[in-house]
């Protein structure tokens, strides 16, 4: 019998594990690993900030799995647009989705809509560079609003705040770097509507806040209030109690001792009511309602309200999937609908040979460690239906690699490969050097990493051999139209 072929969909870390899990099962098969972007590794690249090089280090795990060469990269390729899922599914004997988050989930308050109101997911994508999304930002606003109380909002406060020199030693490409030395910004609130036992900050990252140059971090001191609720929730949680004593240690600072130049200002038990407007229909505060909390842990509105002043609003309330064209999508949980990584039907019964792992089975939660555990489940699953012979439909081998390999080429699509990617990955590395060792603060010199390349076409360009662009500005270009996401175009729009 041939090998059992299997096509994972997405390039994350949920997909690279997933595959190198497969790969060492004991089964005999044949993987393709399909990436929608020249570059693989997700979030990791794309969502993770640039000032977390450790947390980057993480590659350096991933690389090594597709290094070995048997689990075949084919990036530039999007699912649901260059090929289909019907194709996949009758090409290979078995698909595993892993496609992520990428979007914001909605936060329903007048006033959202605003062109100055952003996903936190879109600030990501272009301080990550991302290819698809426009190669500006708007930094005009000296006073921002970020609503959200977990990582996410964090490294968006960090990054609108922070000093820009502070992040030049990063990879970010010059279009970020120069949109970020432009900002004014000199108060950015973030508000959570539960109080200290309820935020979802990390101790490492909630910590790491305070550590930046000229930036203080204040919490105000009305904001610690607990109820029998919040009390269980921290002795049961020492991360917890870890939380609120960094958020303690803001609350207590002297005064005298706040002097930077940009304060990130920490507000609890306030809730994102509504974003005002002025008469040009441009933000102009956040108006929250003070909350209480009910005994549980949950809360309620007091009826008090307050007006932030912003000109611009951040939410940073999760991160969401988005359906992926040919398969069940449940559009309340933003997830794929599955039994232990086995994707169901319609009728609630598994499709044959379709699994899904990482944030789109679960839910955008969860740190990189948390997809490899995800990944053994599906894949146990994805093995005991091969070893059941479910999954080879009928005798007739699949002709799966070599049947999209030509699918691909019939239709004009520049995919990339594994070698590709190790070609723009030295390029963007030589960039790095290229451009000698910055100042560190604090003292001392240090070479870039890398430098990234944003442009999907110059990435792509240089991934195929066909070398780099002679004009540097190119490496940033424009992102394609097609491929700007809907809402970003809207909002572009108004
Ligand atoms: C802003 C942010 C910061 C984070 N910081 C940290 C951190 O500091 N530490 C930590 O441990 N975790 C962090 N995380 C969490 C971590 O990024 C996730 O746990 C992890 O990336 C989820 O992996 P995944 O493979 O499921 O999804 P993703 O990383 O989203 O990967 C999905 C991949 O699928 C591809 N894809 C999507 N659709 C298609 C399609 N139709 N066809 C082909 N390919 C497709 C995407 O391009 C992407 O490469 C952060 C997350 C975010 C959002």
């Amino acid at each position: 019998m041939n090998p059992l072929s299997v096509a994972v969909i997405g390039a994350g870390p949920a997909g690279i594990y997933a595959s190198d899990i497969l790969s060492k099962s004991g089964l005999d098969v044949s993987i393709d690993l399909l990436e929608r972007l020249p570059a693989p590794y997700g979030l990791v690249r794309y969502g993770v900030a640039p000032d977390h090089p450790r947390i980057k280090q993480i590659i350096v795990a991933l690389y090594k799995i597709l290094q070995r060469g048997d689990i075949r990269l084919i990036g530039n390729v999007e699912v649901g647009r260059d090929i289909s899922v019907a194709e996949l599914r009758q090409h290979y004997d078995a698909i595993v989705l892993a496609t992520g988050a990428d979007t914001d989930v909605t936060l329903d308050i007048p006033g959202i809509d605003a062109p100055e109101s952003y996903g936190g997911a879109d600030f990501v994508s272009w301080y990550d560079g991302h290819p698809d999304h426009p190669r500006t930002w708007d930094l005009s606003a000296k006073e921002v609003a970020v609503i959200g109380v977990g990582n996410v909002a964090l490294d968006i406060a960090r990054v609108l705040a922070k000093r820009p020199e502070d992040l030049m030693t990063t990879e970010i490409p010059a279009n970020v770097a120069a949109g970020l030395v432009a900002s004014p910004v000199t108060d950015v609130h973030v508000f959570g509507r539960r109080g200290p036992a309820q935020v979802r900050f990390t101790p490492l990252e909630l910590r790491e806040l305070g550590r930046q140059r000229d930036v203080d971090v204040t919490v105000d001191e009305e904001d610690f209030e607990y109820d029998a609720g919040s009390e269980e929730a921290l002795r049961a949680s020492n991360q917890q109690r870890q939380v609120v004593k960094a958020l303690e240690g803001y609350a207590m600072q002297e005064p005298q001792d706040l002097t930077a130049s940009r304060t990130i200002r920490i507000h609890l038990f306030e809730a994102p009511h509504e974003v005002l407007l002025d008469e040009g229909g441009h933000v102009r505060a956040l108006r929250t309602e003070r909350t209480r909390l009910n005994g549980d842990g949950s809360v309620s509105g007091t009826g008090v309200f307050r007006d932030w002043p912003c000109q611009a609003v951040y939410r940073a309330v999760g991160y969401a999937g988005s359906a992926v064209e040919g398969l069940p999508f449940d559009i309340e949980r933003h997830v794929v609908p599955n039994e232990g990584g086995r994707v169901l039907g319609e009728d609630g019964a598994p499709l044959r040979g379709v699994y899904a792992t990482g944030w789109i089975r679960r839910g955008p939660v969860g740190l990189i460690g948390s997809t490899k555990s995800d990944a053994q489940e599906t894949i146990a699953h994805l093995v005991a239906d091969a070893q059941a012979g479910l999954l080879h439909a009928d005798d007739e081998a699949q002709p799966g690699h070599e049947a999209v390999m030509a699918l691909l080429e019939q239709r004009g699509v520049p995919y990339t490969t594994w070698q590709g990617w190790e070609l723009l990955d030295a390029y963007e590395r030589r960039l790095g050097e290229d451009h000698g060792p910055v100042e560190v603060t604090g003292g001392g010199l240090r070479t870039r990493e890398r430098v990234k390349v944003v442009s999907r076409e110059a990435m792509t360009a240089i991934s195929r051999g066909a070398g780099a662009p002679e004009d540097p500005a190119a490496l940033i270009g424009e992102p394609d139209p097609q491929r700007v996401p809907d809402r970003v175009a809207h909002r572009l729009a108004r």
